[in-house]
């Protein structure tokens, strides 16, 4: 199955993609995961996406469809995929589709933007290994440390207030209109971000089976 998260930043796409990746048996790929390990190694692609993402802004479209072509070539993705932060405008959802890649589902996880504002604040990542936390509804079994590879968690720079701020100008102006790109394709299920974890994967799990 491949399978879409759509989503403002902050709404749970990673640690669902996270839960979902285990349920299934398929890989998740997040280009924002991708994008922030070439940052970290500084390869050529790392320092074009530096500034925009640390701004808040969009990484340009052909850097990040190279990326997902290059990432859905490989053998591990021939048996379905979750897709986590791609695409996020319509060009990309439209190379994708060029590409001949079939999309089954499309999850939306509709999350209120003051309530992202707040969440994000609480938001922690592994340095490592990229595996998200919170420091509410996600903790760590050790204060400040990896549960799965012991990296240091630490807040994204873009995580800070003002920059969540033009994330989600740039959500509601350029991945928003996706829902109805995949809508008229009949893939769209929409489900409303829960209080736990646990509740909204279950509302995803059930949309993924429907
Ligand atoms: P979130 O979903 O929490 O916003 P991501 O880790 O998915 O975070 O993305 C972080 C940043 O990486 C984005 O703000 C953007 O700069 C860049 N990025 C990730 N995916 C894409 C994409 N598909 N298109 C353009 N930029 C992207
Ligand atoms: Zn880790």
């Amino acid at each position: 199955m491949n399978i879409i998260l759509l989503g403002a930043p902050g709404a749970g796409k990673g640690t669902q993609a996270e839960v979902i990746c285990d349920r299934l048996g398929i890989p998740t790929i997040s280009t924002g995961n991708i994008i922030r390990e070439a940052l970290k190694t500084g390869t050529e692609m790392g320092l074009k996406a530096k500034s925009y993402m640390e701004a808040g802004q969009l990484v340009p479209d052909e850097v990040v469809i190279g990326i997902i072509q290059e990432r859905l070539a490989k053998d591990d993705a021939k048996n379905g995929f979750i897709l986590d932060g791609f695409p996020r405008t319509i060009p990309q959802a439209e190379a994708l589709d060029a590409m001949g890649i079939v999309i089954d589902k499309v999850i939306d996880i509709e999350v209120a933007d003051e309530a992202i504002v707040k969440r994000m604040s609480g938001r922690r990542v592994c340095e490592s290994c990229g595996a998200s936390y919170h420091l509410e509804h996600k903790l760590p079994a050790k204060d400040g440390v990896c549960d799965k590879c012991a990296g240091a968690l630490v807040q994204r720079k873009d995580d800070h207030p003002d920059t969540v701020k033009a994330r989600l100008e740039v959500y509601h102006k350029e991945t928003e209109p996706l829902k109805n790109y995949y809508d008229r394709q009949g893939k769209l299920s929409i489900v409303e971000g829960q209080e736990t974890i646990e509740q909204t994967t279950a509302l995803i799990l059930k949309a993924i089976e429907a």
